[in-house]
């Protein structure tokens, strides 16, 4: 039985279902938490709330945005007629650290993974194939993650996507087998960026 009073032992227990976190790392947290500075507690809580209430995925792109466009779409110097497709918005913020992609981007929200049962249903397409079908789109870039799941993304996105008169092709180049494009270093992205492969 803790010694704990309730509310800190609840504590410690929501925070303990965060990732990563086990039961001691909550409870050094929850601790922090309450011998921190007030106005720092008051600023995290709200901002835990804040980013649940404000963030919404961009209505063109999917990314992480507080606005109906997020900063890439509504930027007005980035080429809309090249689009690389992700996995999820930190895959778009691991891009963008690189400094070399001046094109826009596709975030699809999820993969597909033959081994956990999820079909071409658990990723959502029409907002891009909207865009091309309005002419806005020259090349896209397959840049889903190099594991199994990334890869039968990657190919069921070539299928879709070689019926429509565009320039298709795979980020990859460099990245060994299995990699996940969140954890790659700056400078081998930018190369796989560069030496993307044609698809047919
Ligand atoms: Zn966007």
């Amino acid at each position: 039985m803790s010694s704990y009073p309730e509310i800190l032992e609840d504590l410690i227990t929501s925070l303990s279902y965060l990732p990563g976190i086990g039961r001691r790392s909550a409870e050094r947290i929850a601790l922090y938490i309450l011998e921190a500075d007030l106005d720092k507690v008051k600023k995290l809580s709200e901002l835990i709330l804040g980013v649940r209430e404000k963030i919404k995925p961009c209505s063109v792109c999917h990314n992480f945005s507080t606005e109906e466009l997020c900063s890439i779409c509504r930027n007005p110097s980035r080429d809309k007629s090249l689009v690389c497709i992700v996995e999820y918005p930190k895959d778009v913020l691991a891009l963008e650290k690189t400094g070399t992609f001046k094109g826009v981007y596709y975030v699809l929200l999820g993969s597909i993974s033959p081994i956990e049962g999820r079909g071409p249903e658990s990723i959502d397409l029409s907002r891009l194939i909207n865009r091309i079908n309005k002419g806005e789109v020259k090349e896209i870039i397959i840049a889903t993650d190099s594991d199994a799941e990334g890869e039968a993304t990657a190919v069921f996105l070539r299928d879709v996507l070689s019926k429509f008169n565009i320039r298709l092709s795979r980020i990859g180049i460099g990245l060994p087998l299995g990699s996940q494009i969140e954890y790659t270093d700056s400078a081998t992205l930018s190369k796989a960026l560069q030496e993307r492969k044609p698809l047919l």
